[in-house]
C-alpha cells in the first residue's frame, strides 16, 4: 500500500488515514525492530486506528514524538507553528495532541468547540513552567510600552498577557513585523538572545530555559566535528547563543526537516531533541545522523497506550478558562495572520 506523505510550505506532514498501522512500521525500519514492534506497539497502534474512525478523531504529533507515535498511528505531524496553523483546519470533532500540555491548550484556543484531549496531564515544558503572570506583570511595568512576544511554549494565562505569540520557526519574522527598536521577549532567555542577535532589536526577556537544549555545548559540537567531518551542524534556536554560533546554521525542527529532505546531505548532527533526529533517521536513510541523544521528558511520557486510553476514555480533556480564551486567541491568531 502507498505511504503518501506531503510536505507542505510549513514542513509539515499529513499522513493518509488509510494505511493500517503494521503496514506503517515499514517506514520506521532501523528506529524499532520488528520483534520489538510486534511485541510492544502493533496490537496497541492497530486499536488506535479502529478507534480513531469511531471517534472522528485525529491525531497531532510534534517532531519530537517517538517513532512509533510518529511515524505509526499520527496523521499530522510538525513543530509548533505548523501544528498551530493545521489545528484551524481540522474537520474531526476529536482532536488528540501527542505532544504536551501548552500544544493542547492552543489547539483548543482554536477550536473551543472541539474536544482536544492530551494522553497525559502531566507532560509539560520548562519554559512554559518558567515563568508565571506575576512575572510578565512586572516585565511590563518596568518596560512601559514595550511589547511583548510570547513563545508558544507558554501557559494560556501568560499567552492572555501577550501581544503577539511566536514560534522559533516564525519569531525573528514576528519580531521585525513589529517595527519597533525594543521588545519584551518571553519565557525562552536563548531564543530572545539568538533573535536580538539576529535582528538588532534589543530584548528584554526572563531567565526561563528548554532543560533539553541548554544542556548542548560547544565543546560537544567541536568534539563531534573532529571526529565526524565533514558534517553540517544545525542547532534549535533554544540552544545557548554560543552554541548557536558553533553550528552551522540554527533553525526550528521544522527547517531542520526541509533541509534534510532537500539536501539529503551525507551526515548531519540536529542539535535537537533526539526523536527528532530517530524520526528524520527512519525517512531519510541515505543521511548518516550522529550526535547525543537529548530526551524531552515531558514529550515521553505520551505512549501509545496512552493515547489509546484518551481515545477509549476521551480523557484527559484540555480545558481553557473562559476569562482567558479571548485575549490569548488574540495572541496566538496574530501571530499566524503575519
Ligand atoms: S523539548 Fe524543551 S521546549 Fe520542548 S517541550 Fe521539552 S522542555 Fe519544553
Amino acid at each position: 500500500m502507498t505511504r503518501v506523505i506531503l510536505f507542505g510550505t510549513d514542513s509539515m506532514l499529513r499522513d493518509d488515514m488509510t494505511n493500517p498501522s503494521t503496514d506503517r512500521f515499514l517506514a520506521m525500519d532501523g528506529a524499532i525492530s520488528r520483534e520489538k514492534w510486534e511485541e510492544d506497539f502493533a496490537d496497541d497502534a492497530a486499536a488506535i486506528q479502529r478507534l480513531k474512525k469511531e471517534r472522528n478523531a485525529v491525531i497531532l504529533a510534534h517532531n519530537y514524538q517517538t517513532p512509533e507515535i510518529f511515524l505509526s498511528v499520527a496523521d499530522i505531524k510538525g513543530d509548533s507553528l505548523a501544528l498551530a496553523r493545521e489545528a484551524q483546519t481540522l474537520k474531526e470533532q476529536v482532536v488528540v495532541m501527542a505532544g504536551v500540555h501548552f500544544m493542547a491548550e492552543t489547539v483548543k484556543l482554536l477550536n473551543p468547540e472541539k474536544t482536544v484531549l492530551i494522553p497525559d496531564l502531566k507532560a509539560g515544558c520548562s519554559l512554559a513552567e518558567g515563568i508565571t503572570v506575576e512575572n510578565v506583570r512586572a516585565l511590563k511595568e518596568a518596560h512601559p510600552g514595550v511589547p511583548v512576544v510570547t513563545y508558544v511554549n507558554s501557559t494560556v494565562a501568560v499567552k492572555a498577557e501577550t501581544d503577539i505569540c511566536c514560534t522559533s520557526g516564525n519569531a525573528r519574522k514576528i519580531v521585525q513585523s513589529l517595527g519597533v527598536p525594543e521588545v519584551i521577549m518571553i519565557p525562552d532567555e536563548n531564543l530572545a538572545r539568538n533573535i536580538e542577535k539576529e535582528t538588532g532589536i534589543k530584548m528584554y526577556t526572563w531567565p526561563a530555559y528548554c532543560e533539553v537544549h541548554r544542556e548542548f555545548t560547544p565543546a560537544e559540537i567541536e568534539d563531534y566535528r573532529r571526529k565526524f567531518a565533514p558534517v553540517t551542524v544545525i542547532a534549535h534556536p533554544e540552544c545557548s547563543p554560543e552554541v548557536v554560533a558553533a553550528s552551522d546554521m540554527s533553525g526550528s525542527t521544522a527547517e531542520m526537516l526541509r533541509y534534510v529532505a532537500e539536501k539529503q546531505p551525507e551526515r548531519v548532527l540536529l542539535i535537537t531533541e533526539c526523536s527528532m533526529t530517530r524520526n528524520l533517521a527512519a525517512l531519510y536513510p541515505k543521511t548518516h545522523f550522529i550526535g547525543p541523544c537529548n530526551f524531552c521528558p515531558h514529550m515521553k511520557r505520551i505512549t501509545l497506550k496512552k493515547i489509546r486510553h484518551a481515545l477509549e476514555t476521551l480523557s484527559p480533556e484540555v480545558t481553557i478558562d473562559p476569562a482567558l480564551q479571548a485575549p490569548a486567541r488574540r495572541a496566538v491568531e496574530r501571530m499566524l495572520q503575519v
